[in-house]
């Protein structure tokens, strides 16, 4: 017997949709801490058959990214092992929104424990596309020129400036920690 395929509501990248004890994660989904979230904007689709959650997105951009493209988008939802990159610019070219996802062993050469520690929700980040598997945009950071390429102090909400090897608010002289582009101070002037 074929599953009921049921679409239910309009969801956006981020929002909560199950736990992997009860749905298997399908495409437009990823897993963070056993429980599913949607990758994609768009509608929800329930296999009752497989138990499986989709995500049907409508948004059928023009051009997506490749593996080797370099993308620039603003961090949505970051977590302790993965974030959520709303992905604005494919090669310099401005983009329609779609997102990304990355993983924190895919952030830097060093070790890096929690994602908390390199990238906050709102960080203007330059990545690279590593995969396109099921049109899911795996993104990595691992390399100089690759990070956050505009920060904003967790406090006051100030761009961070870099000097003196340290990220610090002009306002506030809060400093703070990211994985930063090589070319931060440049990109930030
Ligand atoms: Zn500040």
């Amino acid at each position: 017997m074929i599953g009921d395929r049921r679409s239910g509501k309009f969801v956006t990248p981020g929002e909560k949709l199950g736990v992997i004890e009860e749905f298997v994660p399908g495409s437009g989904t990823y897993v963070e801490d056993g429980s599913i979230y949607s990758l994609v904007t768009g509608h929800l689709i329930l296999d009752t058959a497989k138990r499986e959650i989709s995500i049907h997105s409508n948004v059928r951009p023009a051009s997506l990214p490749k593996s080797g493209d370099t993308v620039v988008g603003q961090a949505i939802n970051v977590q302790d092992r993965n974030l959520v990159l709303k992905i604005s610019q494919i090669n310099n070219r401005v983009s329609s929104s779609l997102n990304g996802v990355m993983h924190v062993s895919d952030v830097s050469r060093n070790y890096i424990k929690t994602m908390f520690d390199a990238f906050k929700s709102g960080d203007l980040i330059r990545a690279k596309v590593i995969s396109t598997a099921n049109r899911e945009f795996h993104l990595t950071t691992i390399d100089d020129n690759l990070g956050v390429v505009e920060a904003f102090c967790s406090q006051c909400g100030h761009s961070l400036i870099f000097q003196k090897n340290q990220l610090r608010c002009p306002r506030c002289k809060r400093i703070e920690r990211r994985k930063i582009a090589s070319d931060y101070e440049m990109s930030v002037a």
